[in-house]
């Protein structure tokens, strides 16, 4: 898909009601997006698609839902407050600000498209060097080595690199002088490791066990791009496994294979997907990689998989001067119990946001259909049926003679299992084009025959075929089609 396409499906995304600049009437509020009555659906269906692969199919992990303000000390022990930071560099003549290490992905980026994959592999690595050692100077050596300039301005006329935290700070307190500084949630995980005992205590959890949570996550990135791909308010989907120490590198390759077969489930191609391993990696982690998504605009970080040691744990346990500690009463080798120790953990961590893209680029579908004469381009988003925002819409062919009423009955009977959608306006293709656009895969046609015989035409979105049936076998087909079974068998 090109750059082309992609500005149309962002614009669809707005005129069908998925996703519409934050604040709009107040001409926007930057990389802040709404999802409309369409969008809030289609996210909906994705996060359960993702919570049911985790909690409901998995006996030992369970859900969570923490608060988003933790104690500021929350955020010493995990690194944030030191540590959680991007190098920006501005262009002195646009005034544009960016982040040095994006510039420099872009250009890799470029160079892979160009087919020049040894630059692209050696770029990459003085990359992953300079971020890892957090040396700015050598960022700043690499956009002039590699002669980028500013896509605004066109020069190479730039400020050095400086640090700059993307954590979201506010006041929790009723008066100034003894309101306390705290933080918007630059990450989910952390209410995952504060609980990690109240949550293994109260579930009787034996080791390897995990826990998952959902929820909005705040970063003021310096620089916002590609619609929701980067956002200052955007949403994760995160699990933390935790295992006993020594078992990390077996746990890691299980859970990278999970998480790859669980994106590859959705049928959107199997070659759009790939791993990115980090060679140099955090001092926390003993392993990492990205699962990688071919947007249009290029391969880019969908989630991220990351052995993080004992890492959070530990330092949770030191400053708060808690025991964050589990009993292992299992017997080693020597028959020995493991004892207390230390849990490590396997985190697996997903933006849905940026799944919500994947999922509307690969379902966006432009096709020519009519016959010679009046051939015309239908769009349709190709959803699987059970991610669809609506699964049915039900319409009567004219708006008197009791069918609209007929409509409605159907849809009462219905609308307990499915999102229904009922539309009387316009011809009966136009009503069809707008389902396709909106990616609902039923369309129930009620007309006069209807009346009569009790038999409605029931039309598939993707091969647009049309069938007679009757009324009381709509419920039988639905059950059928909308399934998760085709996305969690
Ligand atoms: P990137 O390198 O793209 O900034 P990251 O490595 O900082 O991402 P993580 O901290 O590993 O990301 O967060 C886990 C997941 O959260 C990412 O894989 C991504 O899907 C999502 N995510 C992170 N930042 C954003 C954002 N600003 N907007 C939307 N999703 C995000």
């Amino acid at each position: 898909m090109s750059e082309e396409i992609f500005k149309k499906v962002v614009s669809h995304a707005k005129e069908y009601g998925f996703v519409f600049p934050g604040s709009e009437i107040y001409d926007g509020l930057g990389a802040v997006y709404d999802y409309g009555q369409n969008g809030v659906e289609l996210k909906n269906n994705l996060r359960q698609y993702w919570w049911k692969a985790m909690v409901q199919m998995n006996e030992n992990i369970v859900g969570l839902d923490a608060a988003i303000f933790m104690h500021p000390k929350t955020w010493e022990a995990s690194g944030h407050i030191a540590g959680f930071s991007d190098p920006m560099i501005d262009n002195k003549d646009s005034k544009k600000r960016y982040r040095a290490d994006q510039l420099l992905e872009d250009k890799i980026t470029r160079y892979e498209k160009d087919g020049k994959t040894n630059k692209a592999g050696e770029l990459q690595s003085d990359l992953d060097t300079a971020m890892l050692e957090n040396n700015l100077s050598a960022l700043k050596n690499l956009i002039e080595q590699h002669e980028i300039a500013c896509p605004v301005s066109g020069t190479r006329n730039w400020t050095d690199v400086r640090q700059f935290n993307l954590m979201f700070s506010t006041e929790m307190g009723a008066n100034a002088e003894d309101s306390d500084k705290i933080y918007l949630r630059p990450e989910t995980a952390q209410g995952i490791f504060v609980n990690f005992l109240n949550v293994q205590k109260s579930g009787r959890l034996k080791i390897p066990f995990g826990i998952a949570q959902t929820g909005k996550a705040f970063r003021n990135e310096i620089i916002a791009r590609q619609f929701i791909m980067r956002m200052r308010e955007f949403e994760q989907m995160e699990m933390q496994f935790f295992i006993r120490p020594g078992t990390q590198k077996e746990w890691y390759a299980k859970w990278k294979e999970a998480r790859m077969n669980w994106h590859k489930k959705l049928g959107f191609g199997e070659g759009k997907y790939r791993f990115h391993d980090h060679v140099k990696l955090a001092h926390y982690a003993d392993a990492a990689v990205d699962i990688e998504f071919n947007y249009p605009f290029g391969f880019k970080e969908l989630e991220g998989i990351h052995s993080r040691t004992d890492f959070d744990l530990k330092n949770h346990q030191e400053l708060s001067g808690k025991k964050l500690q589990y009993f292992d009463t299992d017997l080693d080798e020597t028959g020995k119990a493991f004892g207390n120790y230390i849990p490590y953990v396997i985190e697996t961590s997903v933006g849905l946001d940026r799944l919500f893209l994947a999922t509307l680029c690969s379902c966006y579908v432009e096709e020519e259909v009519g016959k010679e004469e009046k051939k015309e381009t239908r769009v349709v988003l190709k959803f699987p049926a059970i991610l669809a925002p609506i699964k049915v819409a039900v319409l009567p062919l004219v708006k008197k003679d009791g069918l609209p009423e007929k409509a409605r009955g159907i849809i009462d009977n219905l609308k307990l299992d499915y999102n229904c959608f009922y539309e009387e306006k316009d011809t009966i293709g136009k009503r069809y084009r707008r389902q396709d656009a909106l990616g609902t895969p039923f369309c129930i046609t009620v007309d006069y025959d209807t009346m009569n015989d009790e038999s409605v035409t029931i039309r598939y979105r993707d091969t647009m075929k049309q069938e007679r049936i009757s009324i009381s076998k709509i419920a039988e087909i639905l059950k059928e089609e909308i399934s998760w079974n085709k996305l969690l068998s």
